[in-house]
C-alpha cells in the first residue's frame, strides 16, 4: 500500500503546476507537484466536520513543522501549495532553504566551485532555521535562546510564511479561513501571533488568550478571516485510504 504525499494537490489548476520552462521539461514530468497532502486532506476533512461553510470557502493550511508548507484549499481541495517538483521550495523550514532565486544556485556551482552533492547537503541539511541562527533547526531551542541570530532566524521564518500567504490568497481571490498545523503550527503561540500580525492585512484578527491556549478558534469572534489551531493526522490518512482499499478489494 503507497500513499502519495502529492495526491491531495493532483487536480488543482493547471496553471499551479507548470513552471515557466520550455514545455518539453513539463511533459517529462518537471512540473510543481506539492507535498505534505496527507496532513492537508485530513485538515480539510476536520474542517468539514468542524465547520462546513468554512470549509466550501477559501482557505489556507500551513503546516508549519520541521518542513513547513502552506495549501490553498477551495471547498477542500488544492488549488495552490508553496511546494513544488521537489519538498525544497517555498517557505524556510528546519534545514531546509525554501525557494530561493535559482542563480545561487548556479553562483554555488561555477563561482564557489561547489558539487551538486554540496549544494544538495547545503539547502536540504544546512540551511533554513539552523543555517540563519547557527544554533538549531528546532523552533523551541531558538525561541529559548536570547541571541540576535535565533531571533532573526525566527523572524525571517514567520516573514516568508505571510509573504507566501500573500501569494496564496491571490490565488484564491480571497480568504476566509487560515488553518495552522504541525509541531510549530500547533504548540508556538507565538509564531502564529507573529503570522496573524502580519497578515492582519487580510482579515485575520486572534484573541491573544486564545492564541496562548492553543484553542481549536483563535481568531475573534467578527474577525474577517477565521483562525484555527487543527492538529494533522496523516497516519490516520493514511490508515484510512488503506481501509478503504482493503474494503474495496473484499466486495
Ligand atoms: P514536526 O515536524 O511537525 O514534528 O514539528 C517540529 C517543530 O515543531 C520543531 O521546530 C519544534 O521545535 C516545534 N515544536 C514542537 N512542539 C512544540 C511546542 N510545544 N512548542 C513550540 N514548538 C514546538
Amino acid at each position: 500500500m503507497a500513499c502519495f504525499d502529492t495526491a491531495f494537490h493532483h487536480d488543482k489548476p493547471p496553471v499551479a503546476a507548470r513552471l515557466p520552462l520550455p514545455r518539453a521539461f513539463h511533459e517529462q514530468g518537471i512540473r510543481r507537484y506539492g507535498f505534505h497532502g496527507l496532513s492537508y486532506e485530513y485538515i480539510a476533512r476536520r474542517l468539514r466536520e468542524i465547520d462546513p461553510v468554512l470549509a466550501a470557502g477559501r482557505v489556507i493550511a500551513a503546516h508549519l513543522g520541521n518542513g513547513a508548507s502552506l495549501c490553498a484549499m477551495r471547498d477542500s481541495k488544492s488549488i495552490d501549495t508553496t511546494m513544488g517538483f521537489t519538498a525544497l521550495d517555498g517557505l524556510m523550514m528546519g534545514t531546509r532553504c525554501g525557494a530561493i532565486d535559482p542563480g545561487v544556485v548556479l553562483h554555488l556551482q561555477t563561482q564557489l566551485g561547489m558539487s551538486a552533492a554540496d549544494v544538495e547537503d547545503l539547502l536540504y541539511r544546512k540551511s533554513g532555521l539552523l543555517g540563519v541562527s547557527g544554533i538549531s533547526s528546532d523552533m523551541r531551542t531558538l525561541s529559548d535562546n536570547s541571541g540576535p541570530e535565533a531571533e532573526e532566524a525566527i523572524e525571517l521564518f514567520c516573514w516568508r510564511v505571510a509573504r507566501e500567504a500573500g501569494g496564496l490568497i491571490a490565488s484564491l481571490g480571497g480568504l476566509d479561513a487560515f488553518v495552522f498545523t504541525a509541531g510549530i503550527g500547533e504548540n508556538h503561540a507565538d509564531v502564529r501571533r507573529r503570522i496573524c500580525e502580519r497578515l492582519a492585512w487580510s482579515g485575520l484578527r486572534i484573541d491573544e488568550s486564545a492564541n496562548r491556549g492553543s484553542a481549536l478558534r483563535i481568531s475573534v469572534p467578527n474577525s474577517p478571516v477565521a483562525v484555527l489551531v487543527i492538529p494533522t493526522d496523516e497516519e490516520r490518512m493514511i490508515a484510512l485510504h488503506t481501509l478503504k482499499v482493503v474494503r474495496e478489494d473484499r466486495s
